[in-house]
């Protein structure tokens, strides 16, 4: 299987070559590593792309999930065009930073003030940087199998390198351990930074009953509650928190609010995010040669005008959990040990034998690569994410492949 890969693959085989000349493993972002080695995709159209080969694929990554819009969207295209036109890097304020913020804080019942930022990392970054300042706190409280960024690392026993300050890195949706945290160090603690829906870990769902107790925990201990809804933002117009009723003192945002183009924001209550007001005694630092650079700023308007209203998100929700729904339903039939969780368009695929149990990655990654070889691309660690050009077509091929390649 893997000399047919090859043959169908010479053209991103000998990119890899030439990339590992001057990136390390040829690689520049850990997570495209794919076994035998990963595709170099060349251009996408809608919901397909296609390889340096000429391999054509239905894209079920959508760019890990920040892709929402689907590739080459003449309207996103025209607006950055029309920025551009304008004069970009113009080493000032612009009107679009301020379209672009005003949509944003409409939509999140969290944000009544926001900044802007390059990427979900920075945003949380700057998220924890604010928290610790203003609550003249040093504790940070994570949970197990979280993911804020690259360079956010809390001692996950993998990364050699930890983040500078204090933390409890605790298990995800356990209410009692939570409690326990606060009991014992609860003065201490600056902010709880949690996924409504962890993505990288694996799509798994918060708890409601487990976000509504940080909730009630950080308000009854002065700690500043920040969701990280850089990927669960697209579960409706206010995002997985509107979705659940539960409302953060901050939240942090990236991917699909760029209009596909590099984004992050950070935002929160007025009283907490004024303090970065550079007119202020004391304001909190916090600079960006490209924090309000004009080609995303016009391309997150766009891309909310045009693509992320209500119904538009409320579809592509329902459409990923019948897909959840029907993947569950051939696994059962198989009675092989694969499973899907997510929610709404986003979910993982798992290899494993129940609930608990420890993931199978060459399982898993013999998937993969036989959806890979009948035309459907999606993460080597499991994940899907469903653009909004997804329709029951590709739905259907997809469970059909699937089924192949389960028997495969
Ligand atoms: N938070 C979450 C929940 C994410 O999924 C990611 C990216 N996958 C980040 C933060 C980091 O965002 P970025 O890659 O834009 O730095």
């Amino acid at each position: 299987a893997i000399a047919c890969y090859r043959a169908r693959n010479p053209g991103s085989a000998e990119m890899l070559e030439r990339a590992r000349q001057v990136l390390p493993g040829g690689n520049t972002r850990s997570s495209l590593w794919a076994n035998p080695f990963p595709l170099c995709i060349a251009s996408g159209q809608g919901c397909h792309i296609r390889d340096v080969d000429g391999n054509d694929y239905v894209d079920m990554l959508g760019e890990f999930t920040a892709g929402i819009f689907g590739h080459s969207s003449p309207v996103l295209a025209e607006a950055i065009a029309t920025a551009h036109a304008r004069g970009i890097n113009l080493s000032s304020h612009t009107p679009y930073e301020v379209e672009l913020a005003e949509r944003l804080c409409a939509r999140f019942p969290s944000l009544e003030r926001l900044r802007f930022a390059n990427s979900g990392t920075e945003a949380n970054l700057m998220a924890l940087m604010a928290a610790r300042l203003v609550t003249k706190r040093d504790r940070i409280v994570v949970f197990r199998g979280g993911y804020h960024g690259g360079v956010l690392t809390f001692g996950d026993g993998v990364s050699p390198v930890d983040v500078p300050f204090d933390y409890a890195c605790l298990p995800y949706n356990d209410i009692a351990a939570a409690e326990a945290e606060f009991a014992q160090s609860g003065a201490r603690i600056a902010a709880v930074l949690v996924e409504p829906m962890q993505g990288a870990g694996g799509c798994v769902p918060g708890d409601p009953a487990f976000l509504a107790a940080l909730r009630r925990l950080s308000e009854a201990h002065g700690a500043i509650l920040i969701f990280d809804e850089v990927q669960t933002a697209r579960m409706s117009v206010g995002g997985a928190q509107a979705r659940l009723g539960i409302i953060p003192d901050m939240t942090t945002l990236g991917k699909i609010f760029g209009g596909g183009l590099a984004f992050g924001a950070f935002g929160g209550r007025a009283e907490i995010m004024d303090r970065f007001d550079p007119a202020r005694a004391d304001a909190l630092p916090h600079a960006g040669t490209f924090n309000n650079n004009s080609l995303t700023m016009a391309a997150g308007v766009a891309a909310i005008d045009h693509y992320l209203g209500a119904e538009a998100l409320e579809a592509l929700f329902q459409r990923g959990e019948d897909l959840q729904r029907r993947l569950t339903a051939v696994f059962a039939e198989t009675g092989l040990p694969f499973a899907v969780t997510g929610m709404g368009a986003i979910m993982n695929l798992h290899a494993r034998s129940g609930e608990g149990a420890a993931t199978d990655r060459k399982l898993l990654s013999l998937l993969h690569f036989r959806m890979q070889e009948r035309g459907y691309y999606f993460a080597a660690r499991g994940l899907i994410a469903l653009s909004l050009p997804v329709g029951e077509n590709e739905i259907r091929g997809f469970l059909t492949a699937i089924e192949q390649g389960l028997q495969a």
